[in-house]
């Protein structure tokens, strides 16, 4: 049984599957509220399935033994990406609303980490050690088992495939729980990953169903030997409490309420897009977010001047239109959330711009939100404290370099930041003091695969992409020898 051209199925122990109980989720297009396909809504029986074979194929194909052919079959995939370019960039965009400029970005970075992690497959290095004249030992690096990976919807492939390429190169089998918003193109991954005969079948499953039931199933199984969240902070809790059934490895990527503070000496003009993008790609809907200015009082007026005219130029609309460059929210709950908060921002600072759902022709139809920028909010405020994941943005200012740390670093979170200024000597020792996973020098939303990626305080827990992020899969096995010559 193959999915349809917008009926998708699940992939359980390499064969296309419905749900027992004839269940779907819709899967609509944010931005004009039209179906764009189902999906089973499968529930624990169908997740336990999954679990059970992969974990068969673990234990009985010699996939974790083989770093070439997992490097041929990560490599497969990307070419068959490659391929499907156009088609799935679009996908993206129809089932999650951004555009198709940033759907192409995510495709691109999606081909470049398994590029990446195919050549790392073959490069899994453990080492060896005379520690005392009569005693050797070789530590090794060995997959882990069955890994579930739990994903969210902001950036549906590229966050499956950062964590999917370095579980599989490093020889683990994977059964994968997409977001129920964007359940579709998870799958279309998985269709791909079924025309290739490289993948064992079974070495990678999907289930698509809640959080709180096919989620929960694959966190609490003592069969999976690893669980990855990129999600939200308390999802993020919820899962630590439910690995403790077999005390399993957990990575978690969560949220984030990312500073850019920007100096006096800073270079505006390459600043200010760079710092609008940081907040308003992907309509705020990404970890990442710039979702906080700190900017220096004297250049205050100016830099808010500049921010307002960079947010009122934006074109906002369906994102499959080329002269889009800010899609809708994912749901009308997100532009609820959203306004709650921007009420708040109404009553005890100043909105610069925006502030309001667009209404009118064809934004009725889906979820459109105006680019918001909010000042003059006092440090504990919820909007200054709280991930909104919305567009928009807070500016707060400051007077000195230890005024601007203190505010950088006053909040649960540190994923990102962004230190803009000419002075090296600042910028290197800013970047050192501030707690964060990830700072940009005059720059922002830079990510390699090669260069690791992860959150400092409640952003969460290990490291993705990189050296750092392949070992998150691994078991270290120190083999030792008794050598008697
Ligand atoms: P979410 O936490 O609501 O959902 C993420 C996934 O977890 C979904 O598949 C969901 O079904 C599942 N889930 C929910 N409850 C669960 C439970 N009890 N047990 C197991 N699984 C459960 O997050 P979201 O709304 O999809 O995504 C937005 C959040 O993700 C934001 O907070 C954002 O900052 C964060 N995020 C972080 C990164 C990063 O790299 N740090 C990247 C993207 C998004």
């Amino acid at each position: 049984m193959e999915s349809t051209s917008n009926e998708y199925y699940n992939y359980i122990g390499g064969k296309w599957e419905l749900s027992s109980t004839n269940e779907w989720i819709d899967s609509y297009n944010p931005a004009t509220g039209e179906l764009v396909g189902r999906a089973p809504k499968v529930s624990r029986k169908e997740t336990i399935i999954a679990i059970e074979s992969a974990n068969e194929t673990f234990q009985t194909s010699d996939w974790g033994m083989a770093p070439k052919k997992r490097y041929e079959a990560l490599l497969a995939l990307a070419l068959k990406m490659e391929e499907n370019f156009d088609e799935l960039a679009k996908l993206i965009t129809m089932e999650q609303g951004k555009t198709i400029k940033e759907s192409h970005l995510e495709v691109t970075g999606s081909i470049d980490t398994l590029k990446y992690f195919a050549g790392a497959a073959r490069t899994v290095f453990g080492r060896s050690m005379q520690v005392e004249p009569t005693n050797l030992g070789i530590v090794l690096k060995e997959p882990i088992g069955v890994v579930g990976l739990i994903t969210p919807w902001n950036w549906p492939i590229l966050l499956l495939i950062r964590e999917l390429a370095p579980a599989l190169a490093a020889g683990n089998a994977v059964v994968i729980k997409p977001a129920s918003l964007t359940p579709l193109s998870s799958i279309q991954i998985v269709k791909y990953i079924d025309e290739i005969p490289h993948f064992p079948k079974g070495i990678v499953s999907i289930v698509t169903g809640s959080g709180s039931e096919v989620g929960e199933t694959i966190a609490q199984s003592e069969k999976i030997g690893m669980v990855s969240l990129t999600g939200d902070t308390s999802t993020g809790r919820n899962i630590l409490k439910s690995a403790t059934t077999n005390i399993k490895k957990v990575s978690l990527e969560l949220g984030g309420k990312s500073p850019n503070i920007l100096f006096e000496d800073a270079d505006l003009e390459k600043a200010i897009p760079l710092i609008g993008k940081s907040i308003f790609i992907s309509a705020g809907q990404i970890c990442m977010a710039g979702s906080r200015l700190l900017v220096h009082h004297s250049i205050a007026a100016e830099v808010v001047n500049k921010l307002k005219q960079y947010a009122e130029n934006l074109v906002v609309g369906n994102g499959l239109s080329e002269n889009v460059d800010m899609g809708p929210l994912i749901s009308d709950s997100q532009i609820q959330s959203v306004e709650q908060f921007v009420a708040i921002g109404r009553e005890q600072g100043n909105i610069i711009t925006g502030g309001y759902r667009l209404q009118g022709s064809d934004y009725d139809k889906g979820n459109f939100y105006a680019p918001t920028i909010i000042t003059d909010l006092a440090a504990d405020c919820k909007i200054i404290k709280e991930e909104i994941f919305g567009p928009v943005l807070a500016i707060q200012t400051f007077s000195t370099d230890e005024e601007a740390l203190e505010l950088a670093n006053d909040s649960d979170y540190g994923l990102s930041a962004g230190v803009w200024t000419t002075n090296v000597n600042r910028a290197l020792k800013f970047s050192r003091r501030v707690q964060a996973g990830t700072v940009w020098i005059n720059t922002y939303n830079k990510n390699f695969p090669e260069l690791e990626f992860g959150g400092y305080k409640q952003s969460g827990l290990g490291r993705t992409r990189g050296i750092d992020g392949l070992n998150e899969y691994c078991e270290t096995k120190h083999i030792h020898f008794e050598t008697d010559f």
